[in-house]
């Protein structure tokens, strides 16, 4: 019995439980993250759900002083693309850090965002 692939929906339901789930391919071993419909290494469709640690390091962030359309009271805040230990990368905002303190390389953790009912990912001290 095969085990369901995981969906967009089913990654942002167990985001919200704590829990960082990532698909991989089973004809090329290529990881992803959140899940893609195909693989952009071979173009199959043969993911298996990988739970990921939720452990890593900030490859690259930028703080946000001007705000989206609907976000005024959100600004200023910083997002950081991730690499996961798991070698995959992913995009979340940084909470509990100081921007001052924001580097390449820091150490973080994922941490889920919950605001009016929806799930997103965020990432806070490791
Ligand atoms: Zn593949």
């Amino acid at each position: 019995m095969t085990e369901p692939v995981i969906t967009l929906r089913h990654f942002f339901e167990r985001a919200r439980a704590g829990e960082l789930t990532g698909v991989r391919c089973g004809k090329c071993g290529a990881l992803a993250i959140p899940p893609k419909e195909l693989c952009p290494e071979c173009g199959e469709r043969a993911w298996a759900p990988v739970p990921l640690a939720g452990a890593g390091t900030i490859a690259s962030y930028t703080v946000i002083r001007v705000a989206p359309r609907g976000h005024a009271a959100d600004v200023p805040y910083a997002v950081a693309v991730v690499k996961l230990t798991e070698g995959v990368s992913l995009l979340g905002r940084v909470v509990d850090i100081p921007f001052e303190n924001l580097a390449i390389g820091l150490p973080v953790r994922f941490r889920p965002l919950v605001k009016d009912g929806e799930t997103s990912v965020g990432f806070g001290p490791a």
